[in-house]
């Protein structure tokens, strides 16, 4: 793999992901170091993958040639401005993956123009099932671009966008959107208990279907979702009966408005 010494700001959720996802596709884990302030969550990392850890995000800092940003986004400046005034930073490249803290948030809180990246992962990183949809400002080579990509391909697939305003975007159609499913997928197991089937049976039910769906629609990528809905409905069916329904209630315009709130929210919180 592409890279060189990685170091990652933030021992949390998403930081974890992308460690597990670095060391289990064969990256050194000597060349990665962890901080955090308190010392339980770095240190499993470091049990579980030995990793190099520390509390100080100026000593993880000046190891590494690239870091990641995984801590909540209205920590980022401050962690910047820490790392600006003791560390190189003209000479490293910043990966925020924390949604809502823009470039220019960014590169004002270092004082210098650096090289910085964008990325808006979704929860299923977690699970090496991640999309990621990553921005580069102009400082960022090549290389670094490369680095950035396989770094975030190790939790899944990867999108590069031309502006920064996409990040808005990818948030309204990945970032947010795993929630979407729960929530359907919540409304059918509610459902289902209310047909007589029990709780586990229920979610069983629901999560086969949902993953043999979505799995259907990576298998058959010569066909659109379209077709494939076309496929099990019958005329006159119990499928066509259930989709009319969804189609009656106006299922387009509520998915365009609900799209359309995510966007929304993400600009006014960029
Ligand atoms: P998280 O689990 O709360 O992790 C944040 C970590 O940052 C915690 O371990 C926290 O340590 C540590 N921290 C706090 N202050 C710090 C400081 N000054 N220096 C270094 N580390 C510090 O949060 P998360 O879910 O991983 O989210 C992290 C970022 O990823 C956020 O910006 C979020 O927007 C983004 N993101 C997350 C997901 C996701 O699925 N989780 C998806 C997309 C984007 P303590 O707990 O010890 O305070």
């Amino acid at each position: 793999m592409l890279m060189n010494k990685i170091a990652f700001i933030g021992a949390g959720n998403m930081n974890s992901a992308i460690i597990t996802g670095l060391v289990s596709n064969g990256f050194t884990p000597s060349d990665v170091m962890v901080s955090n302030p308190s010392p339980e969550k770095r240190e499993k990392l470091a049990d579980n993958y030995n990793v190099l850890h520390t509390a100080s995000n100026i000593e993880a800092a000046n190891f590494a040639d690239t870091i990641v940003l995984g801590v909540k986004p209205y920590l980022i400046a401050d962690v910047l401005k820490e790392i600006s005034d003791q560390v190189d930073v003209e000479n490293k490249c910043f990966i925020s993956v924390a949604a809502g803290c823009s470039m220019a948030t960014m590169e004002k809180a270092l004082g210098k123009t650096c090289a910085l990246i964008r990325t808006m992962p979704n929860t299923p990183s977690q699970i090496g099932l991640g999309v990621t949809g990553l921005y580069a400002s102009d400082k960022v080579t090549d290389e670094q671009k490369a680095q950035a990509d396989a770094l975030m391909s190790s939790v899944g697939i990867t999108k590069w966008l031309d502006k920064e305003s996409d990040i808005d975007n990818i948030i309204a159609v990945s970032g947010s959107a795993p929630a979407y499913f729960f929530l359907f997928m919540e409304a059918m197991e509610h459902k289902a208990q209310s047909l007589g089937f029990t709780a586990e049976e229920s979610r069983k039910l629901v999560q086969q279907t949902a993953l043999g769906a979505a799995e259907m629609v990576v298998k058959n990528a010569d066909l659109s979702i379209a077709q494939l809905r076309e496929n099990v409905t019958s005329k006159g069916g119990t499928t066509a009966a259930a989709l009319n329904t969804f189609v009656e209630g106006g299922i387009d315009t509520l998915v365009d408005n609900a799209m359309d709130a995510a966007l929304h929210r993400a600009k006014e919180m960029a």
